[in-house]
């Protein structure tokens, strides 16, 4: 294809995707593909011929519009389907001759809808010690997709940059080849989809599977979330192996290591170890301030120095929540009109930020471990034990759940006070309960009234 085709395409895509709804587009669009433009006529391949006149009466005006703007021309639409292809003149006269050898049905996919959000790039992620390695061998992967560690596997607690880097790797593979088939997609998407797809039946299941076989790139988000979603793992595990297979880049993030993904089948976790794995770990006090100055470059004020190091200091948890405090710094100096900000402002806009959430330090997590205890009629020393009958499982669980809930405390403190887990399994308690308050009225009492006690 020459550039201006490249140009015209892209364009027909932006426009579409504009006018159309996002599952229209999925099914109409991004599984349309520009053969050749000639003699003002674009040759458009559709998978089936079914596609045929939803083009004809809704997208031809943005083919039209595509033609003016780009080709500075009228364009008229010709439809061809796969059967077609054996007539060589459809393919444009330069590559007819190469290309018409060895099709691969790879070549007539167009571009999908890769999510990437694209102001996560490497450029504006700052290195500093805890996010090196992971940097380092996102770059390697950015530059050769599928051939140095496949597949690339990132963890690391909230906040860390994890989504940011996945970002970041898409945007670079994406910007050096803009026909790489490159998907990022959360787990809780990628279940939805699954589920959605398995609902609508065969056809809808052979389109989710079609969309998947054929990426070049796949990134999903906090796989931990997979955990006791059976068929939808299936599934991803014969994505995992085509892909691995063809050689295709699979990269995933997590809030723990492949080796504490305990409640995922063996087979999966043995393959995400397959690569390499990295981890994130919080930035010291020198990157957090590298972070902010980068951060506050674009703002209309000033920080005076000594105001930097103090939100450094204070916050010291990670970048989201550096990022977090940094818009009631904004906030607060549009309301007043500051050019400068101090400590003071700075000071100001931390404390708005943890009064502004009704959380209450002051129940102190003991005082939760005791109600909780007296509730299920087990001990404070049990919650805290790694003991595991069911009773005491629950009691644990609602008990971390209630200290997330109730108090300001991190995870990582929370899970000191539960006899030294670790933040991961303190969100995966918290996240259990949450999930069954919402399928379990009996639980949702148990937890009220616990929670009537505590206030
Ligand atoms: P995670 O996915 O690990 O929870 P994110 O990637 O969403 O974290 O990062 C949270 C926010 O912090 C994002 O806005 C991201 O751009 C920013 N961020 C994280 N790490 C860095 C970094 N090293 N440099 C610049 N920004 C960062
Ligand atoms: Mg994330």
């Amino acid at each position: 294809m020459t550039k201006l085709e490249v140009a015209f395409w892209q364009r027909v895509l932006e426009l579409t995707r504009n006018s159309q709804t996002q599952n229209t587009y999925d099914y109409y669009v991004a599984s349309a593909k520009l053969l050749t433009i000639k003699n003002n006529q674009a040759t458009i391949l559709l998978p089936h011929e079914i596609q045929r006149k939803y083009w004809e009466t809704n997208l031809e005006s943005d083919i039209l519009t595509a033609g003016f703007e780009i080709l500075d021309t009228e364009i008229k639409a010709v439809y061809v389907f796969p059967e077609d292809l054996e007539d060589q003149n459809l393919l444009s006269s330069t590559d007819a001759a190469e290309d018409s050898t060895d099709l691969d049905d790879s070549q007539y996919l167009s571009p999908i809808a890769s999510n990437l959000n694209s102001s996560y790039t490497f450029d504006n992620f700052i290195q500093g010690e805890g996010n090196r390695f992971a940097k380092s061998a996102s770059l390697a992967v950015a530059a050769k997709p599928g051939t140095n560690y496949n597949p690339l596997f990132i963890w690391g607690g909230p906040g860390l940059g994890k989504t940011h880097l996945l970002n970041a790797i898409g945007n670079t593979v994406q910007e050096a080849n803009p026909f790489e088939r490159i998907l990022y997609i959360t787990t809780e998407s990628f279940v939805n989809e699954f589920v959605n797809s398995a609902m609508l039946g065969k056809k809808s299941m052979d389109e989710f599977r079609e969309k998947f076989r054929h990426l070049d790139v796949l990134m999903v988000d906090d796989i931990q979330f997979l955990v006791n979603k059976e068929s939808t793992l299936d599934e991803f595990f014969n994505i995992f192996n085509t892909m691995f297979d063809k050689k295709k880049q699979i990269i995933l993030t997590s809030d723990r290591s492949p080796k504490n993904l305990k409640n995922l089948p063996d087979r999966l976790v043995t393959r995400f170890e397959w690569g390499l794995s990295v981890d994130i770990t919080p930035p010291d006090f020198e990157t957090r301030v590298a972070i902010l100055k980068d951060k506050i470059q674009h703002l209309n004020f000033k920080f005076q120095k000594d105001a930097i190091e103090y939100l450094a200091n204070q916050i010291d948890s990670n970048v989201r929540d550096l990022e977090g405090s940094l818009k009631n710094i904004n906030l607060i100096a549009s309301l007043e009109n500051l050019d400068t900000i101090t400590v003071d402002i700075v000071a100001k806009a931390i404390r708005s930020r943890t009064t502004g959430a009704p959380k209450m330090t002051v129940i102190p997590i003991e005082k939760i471990q005791e109600e909780v205890g007296n509730f299920y009629g087990v001990t404070v020393k049990e919650i805290k034990s790694t003991k595991r009958p069911q009773n005491l499982a629950t009691a644990r669980q609602v008990a971390i759940y209630l200290s997330r809930e109730m108090t300001d405390n991190s995870t990582t403190k929370i899970g000191r006070a539960f006899g030294g887990r670790d933040h991961s399994t303190v969100l995966h308690a918290y996240n259990k309960i949450k999930n069954l308050i919402n399928q379990d009225e009996s639980l949702k009492i148990e937890i009220n009234t616990i929670k009537n006690k505590l206030k």
